[in-house]
């Protein structure tokens, strides 16, 4: 049996309710990730009795659902685990205590009109993308397995129902706050911070201030965290304040995907029509979900409410500078340059207009200025920023503009008001321009390609002149610059096969993205891009 604790029950009891899963008519286990048990020192033995065994996990303490509320898509809405059940928490052997989280257990009391299931192919969706994650070195909930319950679930046809089961630092996220700061009483909101500072920030327990250090911290987590997400093209889908975490880990992949050509409108959720958390929206929605983030604590800040205002709005103002760093940091190390180059920037930035111009395949090139096949300046041969293939085409989604100007032009609008007429402002210098590195418009495809031959010089120069030279940006860019991520007909295809039973090409995928940074020839076809006609089809959902 595996060993768990409780210790998010010592929260008061509005916090949770205590659930059994419902029974499953006929269990068989899809996926198991030995590797991860093997590091938590799991017994892989006592994972699978738990799913195949309802005797023995009638004996095991009662899980429990997390009550929470949140934003979604600008709108506050009180919610819940409806669908999910912590099972307990676990001693890792390097000392954390993670969150063990059924997901598609069933109904729970915050269900609504929910039937508490979750389809096998988004939950094998979810197990491929969060180990992608990690195996991209990006904080991210993790997948354990996958079983198939034996029910069948109505969604938008008749599918297979499975539950996945997930670990995570903690499943506390800004949602809990608004919860706790809009339904619970202030010392349950204080009882949530303690909480959270005891078990995930204990550095700031004994600081001057403990509650503005903890926000500060859980900005900085999820500044890096978003620095990363934007470095491999990752757009999360449903940026929703319930979907943002205290730890700074990666959760909740429903409509989630990779960016294939670079355009920073680029959306694919089917229910994100105007393009909330499209990839070059996401700065400006953390920075959103960070402020309704601070509201909630304002009554911890100060006991005078306008010193608690101005104490919470200069800690917000601080994340558009704090962004600035991280972005433009990490963009440098894509073209090999170190933390604070003053060329970077403008390097960056004009790289970026030649890719929006160009319809430029994100992942493909940087792999290709790695590797060098753009080293003699000229791309006007896509075969040259493809190193894949001749037949694939690497300029696609150019047709997606109609959606994109779409994107564009909406803003995000819906400013919460707090009931006291408290209200946190955004900083300008996000609101005015939504996205990253749009200070110039980008070029026309003739004029991308003549750029980079202007580029690709001053890169070199810039690239020479920083300590360590070509070989040290060498270094720096294999190490930021992935070769294989989870394309999306590559997903679609893994996923189409599973559920027809046949688990070869997930298998086959999961490897390609378990070394992502290394190129390896068997796997040449998994680096190439979907064809223009898929990628404009292409449309995810929230698996709900
Ligand atoms: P998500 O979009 O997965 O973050 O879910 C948003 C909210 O809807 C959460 O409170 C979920 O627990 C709830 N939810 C999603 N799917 C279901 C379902 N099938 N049954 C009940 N609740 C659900
Ligand atoms: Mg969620």
């Amino acid at each position: 049996m595996i060993r768990l604790g409780y210790s998010y029950l010592s929260l008061p009891e509005g916090f949770y309710s205590r659930n059994q899963p419902e029974a499953w008519s006929a269990p068989s286990l899809v996926e198991l990730n030995t590797p991860l048990c093997r590091d938590m020192n799991l017994d892989p033995q006592a994972l699978t009795d738990y799913f195949l065994r309802p005797e023995l996990r009638a004996q095991m303490p009662c899980p429990f659902a997390q009550a929470y509320a949140g934003h979604q898509f600008g709108h506050f809405t009180r919610l819940g685990d409806g669908r999910a059940l912590v099972i307990g928490e676990y001693s890792t052997p390097d000392g954390r205590i993670v969150d063990l989280q059924l997901k598609g257990s069933g109904r729970t009391a915050y269900s609504r009109g929910g039937d508490g299931r979750a389809s096998l192919r988004a939950m094998l969706r979810e197990y491929l993308m969060s180990e992608t994650m990690h195996w991209l070195g990006i904080s991210s909930s993790r997948s354990l397995a996958v079983v198939r319950t034996g029910g069948r679930i109505r969604r938008e046809r008749w599918q297979d129902a499975a539950v996945l089961l997930r670990v995570m630092n903690s499943h506390i996220r800004v949602g809990t706050f608004e919860f706790a700061a809009n339904m619970l009483t202030e010392a349950d909101l204080r009882a949530l911070v303690d909480y959270s500072i005891h078990r995930l920030y204990p550095e700031v327990a004994g600081d001057e201030h403990p509650v503005l250090s903890f926000f500060h911290r859980v900005m900085q987590r999820q500044v890096d965290l978003l620095a990363q997400w934007m470095r491999v093209g990752f757009i999360h889908g449903v940026m929703n304040t319930d979907n943002t975490s205290i730890s700074g880990e990666t959760f909740d992949y429903g409509p989630c995907a990779f960016l294939n050509a670079y355009n920073p409108a680029t959306r694919y959720s089917s229910i994100d029509e105007h393009g909330r958390y499209a990839f070059g929206r996401q700065p400006q929605i953390l920075h959103w979900n960070l402020i309704r983030w601070m509201e909630s604590l304002l009554p911890l800040l100060h006991p005078d409410p306008k010193r608690a205002l101005l104490i919470a709005q200069e800690a917000v103002d601080a994340y558009p500078e704090r962004w600035r760093v991280a972005y433009s940091d990490m963009m440098a190390q894509k073209i090999g340059l170190p933390p604070g180059n003053s060329e970077s920037e403008a390097l960056i930035g004009e790289l970026v207009r030649m890719m929006e111009g160009g319809g430029w395949d994100y992942t493909q090139t940087f792999h290709a200025l790695t590797y060098g096949a753009m080293a003699d300046g000229k791309v006007d041969d896509p075969a040259l920023i493809s190193p894949y293939t001749n037949r694939d085409p690497v300029f696609v989604a150019r047709g997606s503009v109609e959606y994109n100007e779409k994107a564009k032009n909406s803003q995000v609008t819906d400013g919460h008001q707090l009931t006291d007429g408290h209200h946190l402002t955004e900083c300008h210098q996000l609101t005015e321009g939504p996205w990253v590195n749009c200070s110039a418009e980008p070029y026309s495809l003739s004029e991308a390609h003549r750029a980079f031959s202007a580029w690709h010089p001053r890169w070199m120069a810039a690239v020479d002149r920083a300590p360590g030279g070509r070989a040290r940006a060498r270094l720096r860019m294999l190490a930021s610059n992935p070769v294989f991520i989870p394309r999306n007909h590559r997903v679609e295809e893994a996923l189409d096969e599973a559920e027809a039973g046949r688990l070869d090409a997930f298998h086959r995928l999961l490897e390609a993205v378990t070394e992502p940074y290394r190129y390896r020839v068997e796997f040449k076809d998994y680096g190439a891009p979907p064809s223009e006609a898929f990628e404009r089809a292409y449309q995810t959902f929230c698996g709900t």
